[in-house]
């Protein structure tokens, strides 16, 4: 029974299905010898070569092979089937027949030993591996050049970092050095401070010292002219007494009496002098003289003063000789330069010996007429000149008196010629002469406005 069922189960079967089954396998089969020599080869894998059979049966196995795939065959692979007796999935590349590259899982097991040994291969197609390990690379790819993007960012970053860092470093250094400015400019302010309250303070002690002054000028002014008033009454009446005394009022009045009369004459007259000059002073000093400033003709007043000196000149036979040039006019207040000028004139006459000579010469320049008026006198002494002008000094006390100076003259004449917006100034050299010179503001030069 179970042969006969045997017989009618078991259909006809190939016991060899050969290679020629394999030909349109949906993968690449084939066989070489242990030279290498191909001997059989499917017709799937000729597909994928793009080669007839024809072409390889009989060729050795590494035409189909890329250069690298050759070595690793050499090398690797064929050692390892032929010790081994199979290998599996090996990748190899293989060269088609136009040069194009197929990547392969590759199969492969060895039949019989020795140099007679066959090897069968099945090799599979990997395009999906291929295009990822392609993919893979390419995204590796980007990855490297992606993270070597990063590494320049970073060291960019790191060097961004390193100059923010500077600069901030930098920026706190200027902030330390303005903080310390700042405290030298606060240390300075409050120098500036105390040195500002200390100016005000003495500008205030100043200001009150300053009224102080003018209340006491204002009270001394003010002393000499009460004072003068009331020395002047007195003055005048020993003049009347005396008078009447000479006149033999009182019974006849003998030679020598006569005499003492005549001293008690010039010595009233000299106090009297004296009393006028200082209350002509005070009253200077004290801006109680108004000027009335005109055009002033100036030869003419020297003109008409030096017929008012004849007869002293005469007296002590000195020349005077006036060279002044036609037209020279101030603009100043006549009657007080006429004051100055018979101050002048006198004290020319008084200070130089008979026989020598006064000179009265002048002229106008930049706005300003020049009044000069030299002698050949005795001079002053250069240590005597700063202090010439200053009330009461005079050279020679003693010798002066005599001559019923009072010292006041020259410090008259120069605050009058202060007041009309001239000056009085002195050059002079002992046993030689003085030159006394009048400056005031011409009559039609511009600083008849400053005047
Ligand atoms: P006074 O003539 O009444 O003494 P001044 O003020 O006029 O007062 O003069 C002051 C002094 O200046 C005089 O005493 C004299 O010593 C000196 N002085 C003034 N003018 C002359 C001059 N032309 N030559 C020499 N000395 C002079």
């Amino acid at each position: 029974m179970p042969r006969r069922r045997a017989e009618v189960a078991t259909p006809p079967m190939a016991v060899d299905p050969g290679p020629n089954q394999l030909e349109h396998a949906p993968c690449g089969f084939l066989t070489f010898c242990d030279d290498g020599t191909l001997t059989w080869i499917n017709q799937t894998l000729l597909g994928m070569l793009g080669y007839d059979r024809k072409e390889l049966i009989g060729q050795h196995l590494e035409q189909i092979f890329t250069i690298p795939s050759r070595i690793f065959y050499q090398t690797h692979w064929f050692p390892l089937l032929r010790m081994q007796g199979r290998a599996e999935e090996i990748f190899l590349m293989l060269r088609t027949k136009a040069g194009g590259d197929v990547g392969a899982l590759v199969n492969a097991v060895r039949r019989g030993e020795g140099a007679a040994a066959e090897y069968d291969c099945v090799v599979m197609r990997v395009q999906e591996r291929q295009r990822y390990e392609n993919e893979l690379l390419r995204a590796r790819q980007a990855a490297d050049r992606a993270a070597e993007e990063l590494r320049a960012q970073k060291r960019e970053l790191e060097q961004a970092n390193q100059l923010l860092q500077a600069q901030a470093e930098e920026l706190e250094l200027q902030q330390q050095q303005l903080h310390e400015q700042a405290i030298e400019l606060e240390d300075a302010g409050d120098e500036l401070r105390a040195m500002n309250e200390d100016l005000l303070a003495q500008q205030e002690e100043a200001n009150r010292l300053r009224l102080e002054a003018e209340e006491a000028n204002q009270a001394k002014s003010t002393f000499l002219a009460v004072m003068s008033h009331e020395l002047r009454t007195p003055l005048n009446a020993i003049a009347g007494y005396v008078q009447l005394l000479e006149m033999g009022i009182h019974g006849p009045v003998t030679e020598p009496q006569l005499e003492t009369f005549g001293r008690i004459t010039r010595s009233q007259r000299h106090l009297l002098r004296l009393i006028n000059e200082v209350l002509n002073l005070a009253r200077i000093e004290s801006g109680r003289v108004e000027y009335t400033r005109e055009d002033v003709d100036v030869r003419q007043l020297v003109e008409m003063v030096s017929q008012m000196v004849d007869p002293q000149l005469r007296q002590k036979e000195l020349r005077l000789k006036v060279e002044l040039p036609d037209g020279l006019s101030a603009y100043a207040d006549a009657e007080k330069v006429q004051q100055v000028i018979i101050n002048l004139l006198t004290n020319a006459l008084k200070f130089t010996p008979a026989g020598g000579e006064i000179r009265v010469t002048g002229d106008a320049e930049d706005g300003q007429v020049a009044l000069r008026i030299s002698d050949t006198g005795i001079g002053i002494p250069s240590d005597m000149l700063p202090t010439i002008f200053d009330p009461f000094v005079q050279v020679d006390a003693g010798r002066t008196r005599a001559d019923e100076g009072s010292g006041l003259g020259l410090s008259i004449s120069r605050d009058l010629a202060v007041g009309m917006g001239g000056s009085l100034t002195v050059e002079s050299k002992v046993g030689v002469g003085s030159t006394f010179t009048l400056r005031l503001p011409g009559a039609d030069g511009e600083s008849r406005s400053n005047g």
